[in-house]
């Protein structure tokens, strides 16, 4: 029944999140701002979760530790060209996918598309890296063309809830799908017939709920196991942030890691400046990968 696998899911989700250094760290919501036409309608996800919790919340909300055990789940027999099965296959039992089940490393890039996005897409398309995009509905709909060209280079996509709403997973299962959904149908409005197997909850913040939500409609909830806080603009700026990027990522990167940043939901100046820095090294050291779709 579903209560039960809500209930054994909520205990388990608790589980992962005391364990799961990173988890609530994606408060992007630290800087998410939005895109400029903002607030396109005061609606359903609650105008008041744009504005993100503060830095000590994330980090009370999420301990200090590492990646959960799930790095332990059993990769995929095959690699990246097995679909969406291949993907379910490496998420733990909270259903939450953090690692990619194989050697590849995948670079994720959260809250866009944003005006900084072709700058990104430009560096990723000369060094022929593939990587994944969690977007925000409202920010398709401010950049559809960013999307577009998003899925013409070929990387994967990923549902990043309508408006940011870090709160979202708390809320009754029929606002969390009708979220989810619309922001799939702004994708597909934008690039018909877009193919989005992935879900990742703003701040991290998934629930139970939300995960079994985005199974119901076809996607897995992916984490991460990097997370270089580009995000976090109160703490750091400018060349610091870029250092403070570029040196994270070198250090805490192995096989099978899923490294989150941003190319939306604030100035990625330092991200991109970083990863201009950072995407040759990893292409060397690392098989970088889009999630399989
Ligand atoms: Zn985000």
């Amino acid at each position: 029944m579903t209560r039960t696998r809500l209930a054994l899911g909520a205990l388990i989700s608790a589980a992962a999140l005391a364990l799961t250094g990173c988890a609530a760290s994606d408060a992007s919501s630290v800087s998410w701002h939005g895109p400029s036409s903002g607030v396109v309608d005061g609606g359903q996800d609650g105008g008041t979760q744009a504005h993100p919790i503060s830095d000590s919340t994330a980090q009370a909300a999420t301990g200090a530790g590492k990646p959960s055990a799930s790095a332990s789940a059993t990769p995929s027999a095959s690699t990246s060209a097995a679909p969406s099965a291949s993907a379910s296959a490496t998420a733990p039992s909270d259903g939450i996918m953090r690692k990619t089940g194989n050697d590849g490393v995948a670079l994720t890039f959260d809250d866009g598309p944003s005006a900084d996005t072709p700058k990104l897409l430009a560096m990723l398309r000369q060094h022929n890296i593939k990587a994944t995009f969690c977007v925000v509905g409202v920010a398709v709909q401010e950049f559809p063309q960013y999307l577009q060209e998003i899925v013409k280079d070929g990387h994967t996509l990923c549902n990043h809830t309508w408006k940011h709403d870090e709160k979202l997973g708390k809320k009754s299962a029929d606002t969390i799908r009708a979220d989810l959904q619309r922001t799939n149908d702004e994708i597909r409005k934008v690039v018909p017939g877009a193919q989005i197997k992935y879900f990742r909850h703003p701040g991290g913040n998934f629930t139970p709920a939300a995960v079994q939500i985005a199974t119901e409609l076809g996607m897995v909830s992916l984490g991460w196991t990097v997370d270089p806080s580009d995000w976090n603009t109160k703490k750091w700026s400018g060349n610091q942030m870029t250092q403070h990027i570029i040196s994270n990522v070198r250090n805490n990167t192995k096989p099978g890691a899923v490294i989150l940043s941003h190319d939306g939901g604030g100035d990625r100046s330092a991200t991109l400046a970083a990863y201009k820095t950072l995407l040759p090294e990893l292409k060397q050291q690392f098989t970088l990968v889009a999630l399989p779709v």
